[in-house]
C-alpha cells in the first residue's frame, strides 16, 4: 500500500466526529458558565476547535453522578463489565484510524507512532476486560487454628483520573480500563492540550454499554479548579494522575487532607547504559527507539546516554548518523519520523537546555537547533562530551535530544545511573547475563530495559520510585490499584454452637 498525505478534508470529516461537550451523568453538556477553550494543531498553530471549559461546579456535578453510580457498577457482574471492555476495545481497533489521526493532529506524533499508540492504548482494554473476571481473594485458617480469614478486593470507589497530553488515548485506557474493570466510577480529566482525542474514545465507552455516571470526562482549562473542588470531597476514595513530578508533589499534599488512596505516574530521568561488551548496532537502535519514540516528550524517554568510554566513539557516530537522517514534519505526511514539540514553551525550554549544556562543555554531533517556521520543531540532536553535571543530565528534556557522557567502571555507571531524583524507566545494553543482574539489583529503577529500548507493555506494572511516582499501572497491579483490602475474621466453625467444640 502506497502511503498518501492525509487531506484536509479527512481532516476536518475526523474532526467532527468527535464530541466537544462535557460527559457528566451520561449526557453530553456545556459548561455550566457557558466558556470553552481552543485545541491546537502543534505542526502549524493553528486552532483545531472549540471544547467546553468545566468549572469547578461541572466537576461537583460529575462526582455527583459518578457517586450515585458507584453502588450499581460495583454490583454489575464481572463477567459483564469484561464484556463492555472487550466491546470497547474492538471499537477502538475499528477505528484504529480514526483515533491515529485525532492524536497526530491535537499532539503532533507522526501517523506511524500515533498507530502505535492506538494499538497500545486499546490493549490496556483488552488487558483489564481479561483481568476484570479474576480478581481473586484468599481465605485459610488462622495460624492458631482458631479462627478462618477471609480477603476480599472491593473496588475503591469513585476515581478522579488526571491525564497528561503526551499519550493522549493510552494514559488515559492506562486508567480508565483497570477503574472499570474493578467496579469504580470515575471522573476523568484529560490534559488541555489534547482533551479530543479523551472525548472521542469516552463516546466510544458510552457505544460499548458503560451505563450513564459510571465514566464523567471534563475538559478544562483550569485544572487546579477541578482537583481543587473533588480532592477534599469526602465521596473521593482515589486520586491517580499521571504527569510531571512538580504538579504530583502539590497534589499528594491535596490527597492527603482527605486521606486520598493515590497512584502517581510522575517525571523520569532514565539512564540508557551501553557497556564495552554490548552489540553496537542493536544499541543504537535501541537508543533511536528508547530516545525517539514520541519525539522525545516520554516518561521513559532516554535522558542520559551512559556509555563505556572504549565503545563511546563508535555508538556516538551510530547514533549521530540515525539521528541525522531522520525526517522532521507534519505528522500527517507520509514520510515525517520527528513531528513538533507540543508547544513553544516546549521547544524553547529543550533549545535552552542544549545550549547551556554547549555552554558547559558539550559538543553537538548533529542537530542542535530548532527548526523555522511554523509549528514547534526541533532537529534530533545528540550531545557528545557532556560534562557530568551539566543540568541537561538532570532535567527531564522531553525532547529529540541525546546527551552522551562517558564511563570507565561498572561501579562508576552505577553510581551515575542513580544520582538523579527520579527513578522510572532505565536502560541497559550488554551481553553479560552476570552483570545485567548485578547492575538491575543496584540500580534504583522501577523498570529496567534490558537490550530493549521499548519497555511498556499492558501486561507490565509501570510505574517507578524515588520521586518518580507511587503506585503501578498495567498487569495485575495495575487492577489492585482500584481495589481495597477487606479482611473478614471467621469464628472457627468446629467452636459454634451446635459444632463439636475444638478439636486438638
Ligand atoms: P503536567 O503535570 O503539567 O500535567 C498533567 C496533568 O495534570 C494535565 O491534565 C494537567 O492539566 C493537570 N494539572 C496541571 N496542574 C494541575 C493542578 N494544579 N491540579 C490538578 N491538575 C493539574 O504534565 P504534562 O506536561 O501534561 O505531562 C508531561 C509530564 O508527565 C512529564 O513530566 C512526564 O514524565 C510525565 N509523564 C509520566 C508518565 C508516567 O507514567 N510516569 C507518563 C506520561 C507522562
Amino acid at each position: 500500500m502506497v502511503a498518501v498525505p492525509v487531506t484536509r478534508e479527512r481532516e476536518q470529516q475526523v474532526l467532527t466526529t468527535v464530541p466537544r461537550g462535557l460527559l457528566i451523568g451520561g449526557a453530553w453538556r456545556e459548561s455550566s458558565g457557558g466558556r470553552t477553550f481552543t485545541v491546537e494543531d502543534p505542526a502549524t498553530g493553528a486552532v483545531l476547535g472549540e471544547v467546553a471549559d468545566a468549572s469547578r461546579e461541572d466537576a461537583v456535578a460529575a462526582l455527583d453522578a459518578a457517586a450515585a453510580a458507584q453502588g450499581s457498577w460495583m454490583r454489575t457482574a464481572p463477567r459483564r463489565r469484561a464484556e463492555i471492555l472487550r466491546r470497547a476495545f474492538e471499537i477502538v481497533t475499528e477505528r484504529a484510524e480514526d483515533f491515529a489521526l485525532v492524536i497526530t493532529l491535537e499532539m503532533g506524533k507522526p501517523l506511524a507512532e500515533a498507530r502505535g499508540e492506538v494499538v497500545y492504548g486499546a490493549e490496556f482494554l483488552r488487558w483489564f476486560a481479561e483481568e476484570a473476571v479474576r480478581d481473586y481473594g484468599r481465605y485459610g485458617p488462622s495460624p492458631e487454628g482458631t479462627s478462618r480469614l477471609l480477603v476480599q478486593r472491593r473496588p475503591v470507589g469513585p476515581c478522579l483520573l488526571i491525564t497528561p497530553w503526551n499519550f493522549p488515548l493510552a494514559m488515559a485506557t492506562r486508567k480508565i480500563a483497570p477503574a472499570l474493570a474493578a467496579g469504580c466510577t470515575m471522573v476523568v480529566k484529560p490534559a488541555k492540550l489534547t482533551p479530543l482525542t479523551t472525548l472521542l474514545f469516552a463516546q466510544v465507552l458510552i457505544e460499548a454499554g458503560v451505563p450513564a455516571g459510571v465514566v464523567n470526562v471534563l475538559p478544562s482549562g483550569s485544572a487546579a479548579a477541578i482537583s481543587g473542588a473533588l480532592l477534599p470531597d469526602p465521596r473521593l476514595r482515589k486520586l491517580s494522575f499521571t504527569g510531571s513530578t512538580p504538579v504530583g508533589r502539590r497534589l499528594l499534599i491535596d490527597a492527603a487532607q482527605n486521606v486520598l488512596r493515590t497512584s502517581m505516574e510522575l517525571g523520569g530521568n532514565a539512564p540508557f547504559l551501553v557497556f564495552d561488551d554490548a552489540d553496537i548496532p542493536a544499541a543504537v537502535a535501541g537508543a533511536m527507539a528508547a530516545k525517539m519514540r514520541n519525539m522525545g516528550e516520554a516518561c521513559t524517554a532516554a535522558n542520559r546516554f551512559l556509555v563505556h568510554r572504549p565503545v563511546a566513539e563508535e555508538f556516538a557516530a551510530g547514533l549521530s548518523a540515525a539521528m541525522g537522517a531522520l525526517r522532521t514534519g507534519r505528522g500527517t505526511l507520509p514520510e515525517t519520523q520527528v513531528g513538533p514539540l507540543i508547544d513553544a514553551g516546549a521547544r524553547d525550554d529543550v533549545d535552552a537546555l542544549v545550549a547551556k549544556a554547549v555552554d558547559a562543555g558539550a559538543v553537538v554531533s548533529t542537530g542542535g537547533r530548532a527548526v523555522d517556521g511554523g509549528g514547534y520543531f526541533y532537529e534530533p540532536t545528540v550531545l557528545t562530551d557532556v560534562p557530568h553535571d551539566a543540568e541537561i543530565l538532570k532535567e527531564e528534556i522531553f525532547g529529540p535530544v541525546a546527551p552522551m557522557t562517558t564511563f570507565d567502571t561498572e561501579e562508576e555507571a552505577i553510581r551515575l545511573a542513580n544520582d538523579t531524583e527520579y527513578g522510572l524507566a532505565s536502560y541497559l545494553f550488554t551481553r553479560d547475563y552476570a552483570r545485567m543482574m548485578r547492575v538491575t539489583e543496584q540500580i534504583e529503577y522501577g523498570m529496567v530495559g534490558f537490550n530493549a529500548g521499548v519497555i511498556s507493555n499492558a501486561a507490565a506494572p509501570f510505574g517507578g520510585v524515588k520521586q518518580s511516582g507511587l503506585g503501578r499501572e498495567g498487569g495485575a497491579e495495575g487492577l489492585a490499584e482500584y481495589t481495597a483490602t477487606q479482611y473478614v475474621g471467621i469464628a472457627d466453625p468446629f467452636a459454634m454452637p451446635g459444632g463439636p467444640g475444638r478439636l486438638g
